[in-house]
């Protein structure tokens, strides 16, 4: 396999039209027309075997991950996907893993019809990095700078699945927890291979949330951001916060908080709302299918502080990962 028959493979399987690509794969660069009265948002991830993803993990898999973690930075800007580059470094030409590769990457980029209209290919230690584009009316853009003392702080979805299921995945059987469930333990890993970028939640927060943050490193260093953005505090109550069941089932409520807090990986929103919005904003989301619960409140001062049920604080170990520590 030569270096344009990889792309070829890769291009035929993320086919999707659209109006806009004016030209896409295979000139030098790609013609693309803006809808009038947006801004465009841009946002690039790398995933790095090893770092990012277990190296057992399927091509499938990485696939779609690559571009879910790039989905849910437009949803955190609240903002409509439409386009994205590849730039893809692989150890060698091998056409079948390349082909599960792209199917994963197309299975999403097709449900929210965007379109693959660039890249680049080179041979190297695997390494997958990914441009998104989206659309977001001038001016209407989720800012991490906007939370304001007496907002109320909520996040989408579950935390700490995909931490719990790294951690499956990292000490093998038995550990940690005393459930057996396998069904509970694919849930988990599931939530780590093939996170669902929270796009039309973010769409949903657009004009109603005052800050708002994907969660990827963990719940305590992502809030933490939109804290500094904002100037203000987060006094977080660690009973309140989101499980689903497989977590529950899996262990005591100290790892789990542990996970939820600083596990990573979740890729749900994390926002604040004032008071005022937060009904008629938490139901259109639950309509919507993904509910959004409240986790505490933003005050003044700095940083994020952790109550449990007790009110005693909650130290939170390893707070979020971080590259070059
Ligand atoms: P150039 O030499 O001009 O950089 P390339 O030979 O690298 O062009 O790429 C040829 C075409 O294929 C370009 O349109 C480029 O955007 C596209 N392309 C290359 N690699 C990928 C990839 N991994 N995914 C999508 N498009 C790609
Ligand atoms: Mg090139």
């Amino acid at each position: 396999m030569h270096e344009f028959d990889l792309i070829a493979v890769i291009r035929d399987r993320c086919a999707v039209a659209r109006e806009d690509v004016r030209l896409g794969i295979g000139d030098d660069a790609a013609l693309l027309a803006m809808p009038a009265g947006h801004i465009l948002a841009v946002s690039t991830d790398t995933l790095v075997a090893g770092v990012h993803f277990p190296k057992s993990t399927r091509a499938f898999d990485i696939g779609w991950k690559s571009l879910a973690v790039n989905l849910s930075d437009l949803a955190a800007m609240g903002a409509t996907p439409a386009w994205a580059t590849l730039a893809l470094t692989l150890p060698d030409a091998d056409a079948q893993w390349v082909g599960q590769f792209a199917d994963g990457f197309a299975a999403l980029a097709g449900e929210f019809k965007l379109a693959l209209v660039g890249g680049d290919t080179t041979q190297g230690p695997l390494n997958i990095t990914v441009t998104v584009h989206g659309f977001v009316p001038d001016g209407a853009a989720l800012l991490r700078s906007g939370a304001r003392a007496g907002d109320g702080v909520y996040v989408t979805g579950t935390l700490g699945d995909a931490a719990a299921g790294l951690r499956i995945l990292a000490q093998g059987e038995g550990t940690p927890g005393n459930d057996r469930s396998t069904t509970s333990r694919a849930i988990l890993i599931e939530r780590l291979d093939r996170p669902t970028p929270r796009v039309a939640q973010g769409l949903a927060l657009r004009g109603r949330a005052s800050a708002c943050i994907d969660i990827s490193d963990g719940l305590v260093a992502d809030l933490g951001h939109i804290c500094a953005a904002s100037g203000v505090a987060a006094e977080i109550d660690a009973e309140s916060l989101p499980a689903s069941s497989a977590l529950f089932g899996l262990c005591d409520a100290p790892t789990r908080h542990a996970l939820q807090l600083a596990g990573g990986d979740d890729y749900e929103l994390c926002f604040t709302a004032a008071d005022a919005e937060a009904p008629s904003l938490l139901g259109d989301l639950a309509r919507g299918g993904c509910g959004a619960t409240r986790v505490g409140r933003i005050v003044a001062g700095h940083g994020v502080n952790i109550r449990d049920a007790g009110g005693n604080p909650v130290a939170v170990k390893q707070p979020g990962w971080e590259h070059f520590r």
